[in-house]
């Protein structure tokens, strides 16, 4: 008997929920967009699904505790767990119900598709002819891809997601490295066309991310599996490390996504003010030190840090910097900027801070030869991705324009270097002098030590740069 009336309380509730985030008619043209009806979480809605589904996915324990059913978040209940709409199957017990949905074990027919289309290595194999097969090889880098995604979204079961995750992959002879989490999945795959555009068709599908991911959230680039040595999966507690605990800053708390044209636009209006000397934005690059080094967006701030975990120290130690700022904020592929904005909000210095949704690769997809320039760093054997021709790094020995990196040639360094191929012909293929050095001490002994993930040459530098009042920003005209 309560059942019914529990269901329908809670619809009432959800209704109420959604009203209280209409914009008021009066209010809704001026500034924001046109469309904007509702606004939750600092995110625009424009149609009612949507607004339906977010507080659905978000929002399920505070619908549950309006609608007087006591439901804690852990036991919190969405309307109708899949399609997020109050007016739907909404008659479930709502002791067992949950806001975010189970997780199917679904794992793509392949029976259809030959080895060769699955994996794209197997030709070696196949091929009699050596040479042949060689040929094939430097044509089959070109004809898999990398895959590039991420999606904050309640796990209850993190570990079940893993597992799925790492069934599916080694199902599909992906490599890589996929991250779970509680807060959500972020993953970078490597395999063959075939290979990936399933794997996109069943993140898709899956329950979990149905209402949340779609196809233009997977980042792709020519490449394949053979981009990674490996394939991990993994549970962890973030999924991109920034080493502060999402309960405390929450993906939910993140700042304003602007697409690629709205950021373009931003850009482009900030460095015309910005050479006058009288911006209100900072344009911030929220990654690491060697990534914007080969590649940036002119005119941006770019942290001499060398890990995401040091960007929240990074924000801290420059909040003078921030404060009353426009904040426009970019990353690769728009994760690090979800929590890295998060963090920089939660200092409530700054007046606005804005993401490149998508990040640089989406980015790059419109405007190829846009005011991002120089090369894309990537997580894998291919270091970086190139949309326009522009060096706009130099070698680290004779400072002719280089952006190729490689490993410091020395055992057990782990440090990227920037050393053209003459350099490289006299020997200069380590990170610095010390490892330089290092190397031709240490030729073949002690094979069992684990990669230092420091060297001394980055050790003596500051963990978290002070940047100067006038922050060293205008290079517009690179
Ligand atoms: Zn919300
Ligand atoms: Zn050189
Ligand atoms: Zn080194
Ligand atoms: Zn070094």
């Amino acid at each position: 008997a309560g059942r019914k009336q529990r269901a329908a309380a809670r619809r009432k509730a959800f209704s109420l929920f959604v009203k209280a985030k209409e914009v008021p008619a009066a209010s809704r043209c001026p500034g924001g967009g046109e469309g904007v009806r509702w606004r939750c979480c600092r995110q625009a809605f424009e149609e009612l699904p949507g607004i339906h589904r977010h507080v659905a996915l978000h929002h399920s324990g505070d619908v549950g505790r309006q609608a007087g059913l006591g439901a804690g978040p852990a036991e919190a209940a969405g309307p109708a767990e899949a399609a997020g709409s109050p007016t739907g199957s909404a008659a479930r017990p709502s002791g067992h119900s949950c806001g975010s949905p189970e997780i199917s074990w679904t794992l793509p027919d392949t029976s259809h598709v030959s080895q060769e289309d699955l994996t794209s290595v197997i030709f070696f194999f196949v091929n009699i002819h050596f040479l042949f097969a060689y040929l094939c090889h430097a044509v089959g880098s070109q004809v898999g891809d990398v895959l590039l995604y991420y999606c904050y979204c309640e796990v209850r079961d993190p570990e079940k997601l893993s597992a799925w995750q790492k069934a599916l992959c080694q199902h599909l002879h992906l490599t890589g490295k996929v991250r779970v989490a509680s807060e959500g999945i972020n993953g970078t795959v490597g395999g063959s066309k075939v290979a990936t555009s399933l794997y996109v068709k069943v993140m898709l599908s899956q329950p979990l991310f149905k209402n949340i991911l779609c196809q233009e959230d997977f980042k792709s680039s020519a490449g394949g599996a053979h981009c990674f040595p490996d394939l991990r999966v993994g549970v962890f507690k973030e999924i991109v490390p920034m080493g502060i605990d999402p309960k405390i800053v929450s993906y939910k708390e993140t700042g304003i996504h602007l697409s690629p044209q709205e950021f373009h636009r931003e850009v482009e209006q900030y460095l015309s003010q910005a050479t006058q000397g009288q911006s209100d934005t900072i344009l911030l690059d929220c990654r690491n030190f060697y990534e914007s080094k080969i590649g940036h967006f002119q005119g941006c701030l770019a942290p001499d840090i060398r890990k995401f975990s040091y960007f929240p120290s990074y924000v801290d130690e420059n909040l003078e910097l921030f404060k009353d700022k426009r904040v426009l904020m970019y990353c690769t592929g728009g994760i690090r900027c979800e929590r890295g904005s998060a963090y920089l909000r939660s200092k409530a210095v700054c007046r606005e801070v804005y993401q490149l949704k998508g990040g640089i690769h989406k980015y790059l997809e419109e405007f190829p030869d846009g005011f991002y320039r120089g090369k894309l760093f990537v997580f894998d054997d291919r270091y970086a991705i190139c949309s326009n021709e522009d060096i706009i790094s130099a070698c680290r020995y004779c400072g002719v324009l280089w952006d190729q990196y490689k490993l410091c040639s020395s055992q057990h360094c782990r440090q990227l270097v920037l050393t053209c191929p003459s350099c490289c012909n006299k020997g200069l293929t380590a990170c610095c002098p010390v490892c330089q050095e290092k190397e031709l001490k240490v030729t073949s002994r002690a094979s069992g030590q684990i990669l230092k993930e420091e060297c001394e040459c980055t050790r003596r530098r500051p963990r978290v740069p002070i940047e100067r009042v006038s922050p060293r920003m205008l290079d517009t005209g690179k």
